[in-house]
């Protein structure tokens, strides 16, 4: 049988042994002789088992006592109304970065909260690369990018630097996060969904400093304040616990294969062949800015309007899955998230050789 690689975007391929262990659990968690789906959140099992995926959170990206690490629903995409709910009173300014589709909808979200300040767009050249110069307001609450973005496959390499200290930078890194070393205390808060790069859809990775709340007078509904689910340890309600435990499980194998450091040499590598068979390959462009490109999602089009169903049902035969670009670009796009293996890679690279020889 041929071997199938899932170069989805989202939710993305996990590692065979993420389904495993989820896939035994939701019969009998571990030999407790229970479904981990049918099992109480207050019990110890589950509770270490939370507890653990903090740890391992902390443990793999360094994070600082000062940071509070929560486990919430919603997706990212509540997270956009979220953190203008709790931080952005309506007299104040956040600044934004306009780099992709997901950027364009937290600021949509920010506006009706308070006042936005958008101190740069790629929107104009189809979000292709990472603009340079920043406006930023000088009495921003806080600067929001989104770290990598999914569609358009850019990502910013060097964060950028705050004109002010009473701000601080919020980053949505729903498609890197865990996928190379970074320095968590320039943050105040990120964020990140769990099914591109760490689990399934369900469950949203929130990591923030407290001292960023507290300075607005709006009041809040339980359920939207990130006090709440502070003070309650992620467990104010029901959580999404076989959500919970595929994150246990991907970040024990990121955790035994050398952690980020070492998942950060592969997706370079990997990204880096991609690209060079992109740019040697007469049939494929990259559409993207060189030194923006991302390390997760690699687009490319056809330098001469081919028939891109004909170039997809190709790699469909070699199991190559999921390869259509997304709908606003079109073109083909390959997520290659911790889980592609670097097998994967060289498997989509054969078939562009073998298209262009064909
Ligand atoms: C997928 C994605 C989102 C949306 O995530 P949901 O969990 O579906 O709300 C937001 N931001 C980025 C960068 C994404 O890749």
């Amino acid at each position: 049988m041929t071997k199938i690689y899932n170069f989805s975007a989202g939710p993305a391929m996990l590692h065979s042994s993420v389904l495993e262990a989820v896939s035994n659990a939701s019969k009998d968690y571990e030999g407790h002789g229970l479904s981990l789906m049918e099992m109480s959140h207050r019990s110890k099992l589950v509770m270490d088992m939370v507890t653990e995926t903090e740890s391992l959170t902390r443990e793999l990206l360094n994070i600082s006592d000062e940071y509070h690490v929560l486990f919430l629903q919603g997706g990212a995409s509540l997270q956009f109304s979220m953190i203008p709910m709790n931080l952005l009173d309506t007299n104040m300014i956040a600044d934004y970065a306009d780099t992709g589709a997901w950027s364009a909808k937290a600021i949509n979200e920010a506006q009706l909260f308070g006042n936005v300040n958008i101190v740069c767009s790629s929107k104009e050249s189809v979000y292709n690369h990472i603009p340079k110069q920043l406006n930023q307001d000088e009495n921003a609450r806080y600067l929001h990018i989104t770290s990598n973005n999914t569609i358009y496959g850019t990502q910013w390499h060097d964060f950028p630097t705050l004109i002010n200290t009473n701000t601080c930078l919020i980053a949505d890194m729903s498609s890197d996060i865990f996928s190379r070393k970074i320095d968590v205390s320039q943050f105040g808060l990120i964020y990140a969904g769990a099914q591109k790069n760490i689990g399934p859809a369900g469950v949203t990775l929130v990591i923030i400093r407290e001292d960023i709340l507290g300075a607005i007078n709006r009041k809040i509904p339980a359920m939207m304040n990130y006090k709440t689910h502070i003070e309650k340890n992620s467990m104010f309600n029901t959580p999404p616990v076989m959500a919970i435990y595929a994150v246990n499980r991907s970040l024990v194998w990121l955790k035994n294969i050398g952690g980020v450091d070492s998942i950060e040499t592969k997706n370079k590598l990997k990204a880096e062949k991609l690209y060079n068979e992109i740019e040697r390959n007469p049939l494929f462009v990259s559409p993207i800015a060189k030194e923006d490109r991302s390390i997760m999602n690699v687009p490319f089009i056809f330098s001469n309007g081919e028939d891109e169903e004909e170039f997809l049902s190709f790699c469909h035969d070699r199991g190559l899955r999921t390869l259509k670009g997304h709908r606003s670009v079109g073109g083909f796009r390959a997520s290659i998230y911790n889980a592609m293996p670097e097998a994967g890679v060289d498997a989509l690279i054969q078939a562009m050789k073998d298209y262009e020889s064909r």
